[in-house]
């Protein structure tokens, strides 16, 4: 098997229905090997709808994974909005387990003017509550919190990574764009190897043999990331990138979040193999 596995985030434009087990089906044709299932307004898919889901990508050989609603805020002032997001992750985890996903992926919280010292205690509090329920539940399921794009996000690689050493069954979600767009920087082979193997110091080898990557183009300014953009109407040195996940042999999902998702997913599928 391929040291990498390369999909789109969602259902690819090509799908001839736009449903998620359309979206499999499409993603096998076009010879791709991964996709993220979308839950970004909400969990609304069923347990039987699942259960098909995971058929359906057993019997293709996709592998999937799945992306939390963007209403969460593990750092938000009102307890109930807390425990809304902790709901909305564990359904997240709980549906993504049913569907066979290994990962899900999730917008941790923002600062709102605290020091991130403080948001970083309630993430991980609040964050600690949920994989004690998950482990209860006997979900398997790898939480990954985002590296996130903008500085009033929380997620920087540090902070991830520090809940990942602090918690079981917490990964990165290593969103690559989002990082460049965060510091300005960090787009350059050297740079992209030094995120590398920054995760191996912590995490260890096994982090880069299961790795959980978001790739596009991205507009950024002062606030960082402002919006998606495709492969080649960006900055993004994805050639530089995917050179330093061969070298440092990372394995996983690459996820292609560009606006022509399946046209990038496989462009980074083809320039990888190259390599
Ligand atoms: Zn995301």
């Amino acid at each position: 098997m391929a040291g990498l596995l390369f999909g789109t985030a969602g259902i690819p434009h090509s799908s001839r229905t736009l449903s998620t087990i359309g979206g499999i089906k499409r993603i096998a044709e076009l010879g791709l090997g991964g996709m993220e299932i979308e839950f970004v307004q909400g969990v609304k898919m069923g347990e039987a709808g699942a259960r098909l889901v995971a058929e359906t990508a057993a019997r293709e050989g996709v592998k999937l994974s799945a992306h939390g609603p963007y209403f969460i805020n593990l750092n938000a002032r009102e307890p109930e909005k807390i425990i809304a997001s902790q709901e909305r992750i564990l359904q997240t985890a709980r549906i993504a387990a049913i569907c066979g996903a290994e990962s899900i992926v999730f917008h941790a919280a923002y600062y709102l003017g605290d020091p991130p010292e403080k948001t970083y205690s309630a993430v991980k509090r609040y964050l600690a509550q949920v994989m004690n329920q998950l482990k209860r539940e006997n979900n398997r399921v790898w939480v990954r919190p985002e590296v996130m794009g903008k500085p009033s996000e929380f997620g920087t690689i540090d902070e991830v990574l520090s809940l990942c050493t602090e918690l079981d069954g917490v990964g990165i979600g290593m969103d690559f764009a989002h990082w460049h767009a965060r510091i300005g920087n960090s787009n350059s082979y050297p740079e992209f190897a030094s995120v590398l193997q920054k995760i191996k110091q912590r995490l260890g080898d096994e982090a880069l043999y299961n790795m959980h990557i978001h790739v596009s183009g991205i507009a950024y300014g002062k606030k960082g990331e402002i919006k998606h953009l495709n492969l080649k109407e960006s900055d993004l040195q994805y050639v530089e990138l995917l050179k330093a996940l061969k070298n440092y042999e990372a394995k996983g999902l690459v996820i292609c979040e560009s606006p022509n998702l399946e046209e990038d997913a496989l462009l980074l599928q083809e320039t990888y193999h190259k390599l």
